[in-house]
């Protein structure tokens, strides 16, 4: 098998920033085939962490900024105009992860709602793409969509969890879908062969959402350190796996299917064409 050439759509690499093996890990991916990354920030309080990551690793890491569902009672006053100085500061920096989440505990509606919409607005404004989360809320989501603009670039739908059924009406909103190492589980398998097999070839990307989302042992090359829920933690080389697994499902090559989401990746977040 020739050497993968892969675009890690989402993960948090800022999580393992300042860990001692952080470099190797890195390199570990890289020798992998991982070229690049788009690496989410989640709260204020963790984008100075992936600013400096871009900046050190400017060839690999593509930055994303935003607030995402699960954070946004942390928010300060004045997080949006950070945000987007942020984003100014970044010309190339995604809007990420924002999103919307009815299964988290105790979320305020109106507040995930009304950030939301700012964040998806700024991308608008600002001609980013933006990363979306979802969870138990794809209707709300279809609906609030409908009546917006969209980023010209497009906006992905990371680790996408939602019914097949609703692939096409997202896509015709402009969004692309990710697969995640999760997702080759053998509780989760079918269901997203289900859905993954209608996402148009040229909306399709893969992810890690590391240190998030670890594949199971099957695919996974390599594992972190172990996490407070148990388990290891998903390590940014699994992106391999990740398209090895997907490969498999679809019925053809991962070298095919590396250059095909690659080719994606790098259209929405890095604005090539072709
Ligand atoms: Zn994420």
């Amino acid at each position: 098998m020739g050497t993968l050439r892969l675009f890690d759509a989402h993960n948090h690499l800022q999580e393992f920033a300042g860990r001692a093996d952080f470099a190797r890990m890195v390199d570990e991916a890289r020798k992998v085939g991982v070229e690049r990354m788009v690496v989410n920030g989640t709260r204020e309080s963790d984008w100075p962490a992936v600013a400096r990551l871009a900046n050190e690793w400017p060839e690999l890491v593509v930055p994303a900024f935003g607030l995402h569902p699960w954070h946004v009672a942390s928010r300060t006053p004045g997080w949006l105009k950070t945000l987007e100085a942020r984003l100014r500061e970044f010309p190339h920096a995604a809007v990420g992860e924002i999103g919307l989440d009815r299964w988290v505990r105790d979320f305020d509606w109106d507040a995930q709602t009304a950030v939301f919409a700012e964040q998806w607005r700024l991308a608008v404004a600002l001609n980013r793409p933006a990363q979306v989360h979802c969870l138990r809320a794809y209707g709300h989501l279809e609906q609030m969509l409908r009546d917006e603009r969209k980023p010209e670039r497009g906006w992905l739908l990371h680790n996408y969890g939602g019914p097949a059924e609703m692939v096409p009406a997202f896509a015709a909103l402009g969004a692309s879908f990710s697969f995640s190492g999760y997702f080759l589980t053998a509780r989760k398998i079918a269901d997203r062969t289900a859905a993954f097999t209608r996402v148009p070839g040229d909306r399709l990307l893969l992810e890690t959402d590391a240190p998030d989302m670890a594949p199971p042992e099957e695919f996974s090359r390599f594992s972190c350190f172990p996490r407070e829920g148990g388990g290891p933690a998903n390590h940014p080389g699994n992106l391999a796996g990740v398209c090895e697994g997907l490969a498999r499902v679809l019925g053809v090559s991962p070298e095919a299917l590396a250059a095909r989401t690659t080719a994606n990746a790098a259209r929405m977040f890095l604005g090539d064409a072709g």
